[in-house]
């Protein structure tokens, strides 16, 4: 059998809850569109995850995930959110290390192991963001980067890897309209694929990994022709469910 393709939307800071009802209305009268093959993930803002959880109930297929959790299982953390408490409302995935957090909330990749280990306790799906900045890419440090943040998940046991998932998403293709070319996506992939097999070759071969940056319906189909790109993590074009439907049928 053909292996699953997840197409999974961050809405960011984006988003309402009259523009969630929308989403989720225009998704339900569409169900029948939304293959069995392609698992549909959608992490809007934190304060209307409880909402949505109760509004996908109407829409086989698509499933709940949050756009950033803590590392800590409970205490004095103003503002931040345990994974017990993602998992309470209903949330499956949870995004740890998006470059956004990386670059506007000092993540570093201790932080971002923590996190994702904190996910997996909770039982949530951490989607690991990886890439590399313009800069790095043009230095010809993009292997070395995202080993590098790959390597700090795995100096925890590559069995932290089971039930995740990886999103290459280069820096300087997330939002700004560049996407990476499917050979230069695939390259990456491939990249990451081999060297979580150098730990454990059939973790390796189940992996999903997405591509994001810049996703839209008329770039879907190329990227997901790639051996070894596994969907997407959709960034602006997620906002929009036509958009997002048609990105999620071009994965089959
Ligand atoms: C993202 O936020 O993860 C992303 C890939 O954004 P965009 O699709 O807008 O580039």
């Amino acid at each position: 059998m053909a292996k699953k393709r997840t197409i999974a939307g961050n809405w960011k800071m984006h988003g309402s809850k009259a523009h969630l009802k929308e989403f989720v209305t225009f998704m339900a009268n569409n169900s029948a569109l939304l293959h069995e093959q392609v698992d549909t993930i959608l992490c809007p803002p934190f304060p209307y995850l409880d909402a949505a959880a109760t509004l996908f109930k109407d829409v086989k297929g698509l499933k709940l995930g949050a756009q950033d959790v803590s590392a800590h299982q409970e205490g004095a953390f103003t503002g931040q959110v345990a994974a017990s408490m993602l998992s309470e409302v209903g949330c499956q995935y949870v995004i740890v290390g998006h470059s956004e957090r990386r670059q506007f909330n000092h993540e570093n990749d201790e932080l971002v192991a923590a996190k994702f280990i904190a996910a997996k306790a909770a039982g949530l799906t951490p989607i690991l963001c990886v890439g590399e900045t313009k800069e790095q890419r043009m230095s010809e440090l993009t292997n070395s980067v995202v080993i590098g943040q790959l390597q700090a998940l795995l100096a925890h046991g590559v069995a932290v890897f089971d039930n995740a998932m990886i999103a290459y998403e280069p820096i300087w293709a997330i939002g700004t309209g560049l996407t990476a070319t499917p050979e230069q996506a695939q390259a990456v992939h491939r990249l990451l694929r081999e060297t979580l097999a150098e730990y454990d070759a059939t973790l390796a071969k189940s992996m999903p990994i997405l591509y994001g940056g810049s996703v839209k319906a008329t770039n879907a189909k190329g990227l997901f022709a790639m051996p070894d790109i596994d969907g997407a993590l959709v960034g602006g074009a997620s906002l929009s469910a036509t958009e997002f439907l048609e990105i999620a049928n071009a994965a089959i």
